[in-house]
């Protein structure tokens, strides 16, 4: 296309690599969707920075020229943020991959933001030191930031804005600015950190993060149990969080979810409802707390509760739950899944899990439920042909029904994946009074509406 050569020409000007301003068809392909239903569009080209400057330099031209700039990380969020509705740049920042300071005395660490979580996780670990927001994809932190991500550890530690401490940040003119500081608080003015986390990259781009770390557990143990039901499980973990039992994760995965695991990842688990619940601390102080949780569990009606302290076996039973959206996609192979992420009040979490899963039972489509329970997040993946335009609307009106109970019963749309476009209606619903504000800062920050433009902001 003459336009995306001629572009391609005017970027070479200012990444002079021809490997790193790619416009060949499987780079294209690469950076055109992601792995839910929604369809794929190609960006004219992507740029791969090595730096800041150059980060500045290609946002200061595609501003100047009106070219839509997509930030890239892993590529792994769920509600199409990376998708270049628009065309123009994905800028793929993996090539910014170095840990710039470990600071053990502080527990910080300042990184470029194609470093991943396991990378992250490799550097630290020497030092007795963790980085405990873990999506279970291996996401760039950058990405992480972008989206405020959190995982199976943010009911004992939080999310990803409890972890920046600073960032900086090149604007869609090609400014540089740096937000936060190395101090582990401030008071200083509007917190522009905060609103940076979780902007989807509509409002500019990370190109360097100061994290917050903590030391590994001295022991950690990790039990599982049985269920009779959905709800049943939902209570105990709301009981179990309830009495301050302080767990490191609580996990819900479904008997449709258990029974796609064992296929797909070789585990023999009966299939029920089953929560995975972590601790960590001292021997005696775990103890206890798996005493206080056996018994919680057991008032519900669970069987089969086993507890397991080897590391290995740990790991292989977080990496089964990690797996548990590529199995249920394995249940009906070329299928893609919808994945709703509403978040409620622990004490209602049971309800509005009932809730969603007589819709999911009522509609006919196929599905399993998983949940960070112990912050009163569920997903419900929905299983779909995304060439089937009735199966995305059946899955659609399913999805909103999820939505309108969470928000009713004091919830949110998204506990961790983000607007991107998917979400758009749905923010909304929830916050209808402040999108026009939201709309104002973007207009600030964006003036000519290049970055990722079509996410986060309901159209006009
Ligand atoms: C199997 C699976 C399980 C998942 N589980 C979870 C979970 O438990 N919790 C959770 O929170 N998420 C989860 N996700 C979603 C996803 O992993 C997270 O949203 C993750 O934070 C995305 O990081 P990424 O590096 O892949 O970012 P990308 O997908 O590349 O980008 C995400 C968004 O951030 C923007 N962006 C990326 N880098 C930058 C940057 N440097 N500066 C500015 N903007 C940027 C992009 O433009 C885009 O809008 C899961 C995804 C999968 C596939």
């Amino acid at each position: 296309m003459a336009v995306a050569s001629d572009l391609r020409s005017q970027l070479l000007r200012l990444v002079p690599d021809e490997r790193r301003v790619n416009d060949g068809d499987s780079v294209l392909d690469q950076h055109a969707g992601d792995l839910s239903y929604h369809a794929p569009h190609r960006p004219d080209v992507v740029v791969f920075p090595e730096s800041t400057d150059e980060v500045a330099a290609v946002l200061a031209f595609a501003d100047e020229q009106g070219v839509p700039v997509v930030p890239f990380g892993a590529g792994t969020s769920l509600e199409g943020h990376v998708i270049p509705l628009h065309g123009g740049i994905s800028l793929d920042l993996t090539r910014m991959n170095a840990i710039v300071a470990l600071r053990p005395e502080d527990l910080t660490v300042t990184v470029q933001p194609g470093v991943t979580r396991s990378q992250l996780e490799a550097a630290a670990g020497p030092h007795g030191l963790f980085f405990p927001v873990d999506p279970g994809a291996d996401a760039t932190l950058g990405g992480m930031a972008a989206t405020n991500a959190s995982g199976t550890t943010t009911v004992r530690y939080g999310g990803m804005r409890a972890h920046v401490l600073a960032l900086e940040v090149v604007l869609a003119d090609g400014r540089i600015v740096r937000a936060g500081t190395r101090a582990v608080k401030t008071s200083a003015g509007y917190s522009l950190t905060n609103l940076f986390v979780g902007s989807e990259g509509t409002l500019g781009v990370i190109t360097e993060l100061t994290l917050r770390l903590h030391p590994i557990p001295e022991h950690v143990v990790v039990a599982r149990a049985a269920f009779p039901s959905v709800e049943a499980a939902c209570r105990a973990a709301a009981g179990i969080i309830g009495v301050g039992v302080p767990v490191l994760r609580c996990e819900l995965l479904d008997a449709t979810t258990i029974g796609a695991l064992n296929a797909f990842s070789g585990t023999a688990f009966p299939e029920s409802p089953y929560l995975f619940v972590e601790f960590g601390g001292s021997e005696a102080g775990i103890a206890g707390d798996l005493e206080t949780t056996r018994e919680l569990a057991e008032d519900e009606g669970a069987s089969a509760f086993e507890s397991e302290s080897d590391p290995t076996a740990r790991a292989q039973m977080w990496s089964a739950r990690h797996s548990a959206l590529m199995a249920s996609l394995a249940l009906a192979p070329g299928s893609r899944a919808m994945t709703t992420d509403v978040a409620v009040p622990v004490s209602e979490l049971a309800a509005a899990i009932e809730h969603a899963r007589r819709a999911l039972d009522e509609s006919g489509l196929r599905g399993g439920i998983v949940g960070h329970v112990g912050d009163g997040n569920f997903h419900v993946a929905f299983l779909l042909d995304p060439d089937d335009a009735a199966s995305i609307e059946q899955a659609e009106g399913l999805n909103t029904r999820v939505v309108e109970d969470a928000l009713a019963r004091g919830g949110t749309c998204t506990g961790e994946h983000g607007i991107g476009y998917g979400k758009l209606a749905y923010l909304e619903r929830e916050h209808g009074d402040l999108v026009p504000l939201m709309r104002g800062i973007k207009d600030l920050f964006d003036p000519n509406g290049i970055m990722n433009p079509g996410k986060v902001i309901p159209p006009l």
